[in-house]
Order: structure tokens, then sequence, then C-alpha cells
């Protein structure tokens, strides 16, 4: 096996993707509640985005960020009228998002710490890894980037202080395991960062593109940023990141500030143009909503599930057996894809398009297990 050692792979080959359905090199079936973590929010190769990557892609690829193309200005043009945005630079996964974010707001106040929630995961790159206080994650890659400072998401308020640049937090944690920050909190947050000029990033590269039930998962928190970061769901399936920058911050970066040769393409802007069609839609997104609670009520009702918490169809239930070996049989005995983000997390991520009957199938092959 040529692969680089970094992933803990499940010993399946999948071959092609429909809807919430992916089907294996020998035929079978599975059901995804786990959407390439949180990437395929409208499913496997929706039809719309198929069409429109497939339109775009015979007609210009790429070209630079030395030019502009169409999709990525209207793309742009779209996630600040449809945010607190202003300006929108790209790039191409959630890490470099996050890697754009801190240099923004280092230029913004030069030298200034960036203070991060204890458990956050902002990715795996030098900046993003330094802004993730995991001791796994970290320790093997020191020394890491200075200036970041990790806090319990409880004291942020307390610690901003004149020396800093930028609290970075996701308004829900998702590798860590589905935790809701409290409106109340972001809140408080969120005065701290005014009382010193200190800006807000909200990482929402796990919660945005509708996942939680509403387009951004700050919406729903009544609390706005200085700045947010998306990735995953953006593309409808296909690699796009942004950096979406609200007007106290809109004229920090200037031309060689930041760059990335393959940043807002074509194609994949055409990909983010049709998931934000789709998406942003209020039926749509009372859907998600609807769905979440289904699939909420559903799994409390199974007997090894203590507890369950969430937004939308982000959702994590804590169980009272070994949630990473639930995951393996779920996956193995049941072909129902979802993941362990902890010892007795289970986490479960579907495709936003996932109907009643798909919430429900998943339900019983969880019961099934016969745990
Ligand atoms: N930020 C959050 C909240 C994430 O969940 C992730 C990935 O899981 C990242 C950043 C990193 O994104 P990527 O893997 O695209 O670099």
């Amino acid at each position: 096996m040529s692969l680089a050692n970094t992933y803990a792979r499940y010993p399946v080959e999948f071959v092609s993707g429909e809807g919430a359905w992916l089907t294996d090199a020998k035929g079978e079936r599975y059901l995804d509640f786990l959407s390439g973590i949180a990437v395929n929010n409208l499913g496997h190769c929706h039809p719309r985005v198929v069409a429109a990557v497939q339109e775009q892609v015979g007609r210009l690829m790429h070209v630079s960020n030395l030019f502009y193309t169409e999709p990525n200005v209207r793309l742009a043009e779209r996630l600040s009228a449809r945010s607190f945005g202003e300006r929108v630079f790209f790039c191409n996964s959630g890490a470099e998002a996050n890697e754009a974010a801190i240099k923004l707001v280092r230029k913004h106040r030069p030298r200034g710490d960036v203070i991060v929630a204890l458990n956050a995961f902002h990715g795996r790159t030098y900046g993003a890894l330094s802004a993730t206080p995991q001791e796994a994650k970290q320790a093997p890659f020191a020394p890491l980037v200075p200036g970041f400072r990790a806090i319990e998401a409880a004291d942020i308020p307390a610690a901003v202080d004149a020396d800093t640049a930028a609290v970075l937090i996701e308004p829900i944690q998702g590798e860590s395991g589905v935790n809701v920050m409290s409106a109340e909190l972001l809140a408080s947050i969120r005065a701290a960062c005014d009382a010193v000029g200190a800006a807000l990033v909200f990482d929402e590269v796990q919660t945005g593109m509708g996942r939680t039930g509403s387009l951004w998962a700050y919406e729903q928190l009544g609390v706005e940023p200085d700045a947010m970061t998306l990735a995953k769901g953006l593309g409808g399936g296909l690699p796009i990141g942004a950096l979406v920058i609200g007007p106290e911050l809109a004229d920090v970066f200037v031309p060689g500030d930041h760059g990335s040769t393959f940043a807002g393409g074509p194609v994949v802007s055409a990909a983010a143009n049709v998931a934000l069609d789709v998406i942003d839609d209020e039926a749509f997104l009372t859907q998600v909503r609807d769905s979440g609670e289904r699939l909420a009520e559903k799994l409390r009702e199974l007997p090894f599930v203590a507890s369950v918490r969430g937004r939308g169809l982000m959702v994590a239930a804590e169980v009272t057996t070994e949630a990473p070996a639930l995951a393996t049989r779920a996956l193995t005995e049941q072909r129902l894809i979802i993941n362990a983000t902890g010892a007795t997390t289970l986490r479960f991520l579907p495709p936003l398009i996932v109907s009643a009957e798909e919430i429900d199938d998943a339900v019983d092959r969880l019961k099934k297990l016969d745990i």
C-alpha cells in the first residue's frame, strides 16, 4: 500500500454514490450518515452540482487569481450578501481558510495573540495546528507557531485583553464531539472583543452551509463575527474554502499579503454556487431542522444512548458502550456509515437531503446491532 500512513482507514473501497447512499467495489450499498465528514451536504453526486461542474469543466478549468472568472466573482458576492461579509478570500480547504484568518487578524493587530478554545479543531497545517490545542496532534510537531493561547471556552471572555488579536472559535465544536457553545457565552466573547478592539472569528468550516439548520450557525446564536472560515460543504462535494471578511477587517489584506494558485477556480466556484442555490432556501433549511429533530428523537429511544446533543443535522450521541467499536460494527455489520469522535461519543452528519425513511432506516440499523 503506497498511501501515507496518516489515516486508520476502514477496509472498504467505494466506487459510486447517489444521495445518502454509497456503493462499494463489491456492489454492496451503504447508508452514509457521515457525508465525507460534513462535505456532501447535498448528498453524493447531486444532479445539479454534476451538471454545473460538467458544463464548467468543459469551458474553463483554471486561470489563477491574476484574473477574474464569473463563477468566482458571483460566489464572493453571494457569500457576502448572505452574511455579515464584505470581502471573501478563497482557498482550498478548512485549514487554509483558518491560516488566512490567522494572518488577517495578526496583520490587523501586529504581534497580537490568538485565543482558541480547549478541545478546538481548526486543521492540520502549522498555523491551524497551533490553533488546535490537542496534545496528541500537536506534540510530535513542536515547535509550533507562537502566539496562541488555549483557554477553557467559558473563561475566554475574561482572557481577552489589549494584546489579543482575535478569538478564533467554532460555534459548535465538531471534531471534539458536537459541543454547542451557548449564545450567552458567544455574546460575552463578542463584548470582550469589542471592548479591546480584538476580532472575533468563527470557524464555520463544519457548521456552515446549512449543516445546523440555518445557512450559518451564527444566525441561530445571535452573534455576528468579524470574519468566518468555510470549507467542507461549500463546494457541494468539491474542495473549496473561504474566509469571509466583515467590514471591520475588509481592507486589512492588500495585494501581495496572501494567495493560493488554485483557490476559487471556476469549477469549484460553479459547484459552490449550485450548493448555495439549493441550501440557501427557507424550506430546505426548515427540512434540515425537522430532520435533525427526528434523528435526535429516534436516537434517544436506543437503549445504549445516554444523551443526544447538536443542532440541525450535526448530532452526537453519548453511548454506554465503546463508541469506536460501535461505529466499526455499524459499518461492517449494518452498512451504516457513522463515526466516533471520542471513547463514548458517536457523531451523525447525514447529507442534508436525507429523507425521514432514511433516518428511520439508520436508527433501525443501529438497533439491529443488539447492544
Ligand atoms: N475547522 C473545523 C471546524 C473542522 O471541522 C475542520 C475539519 O474537520 C477543519 C477546520 C479543517 O478542515 P480541512 O480538513 O478541510 O483542512
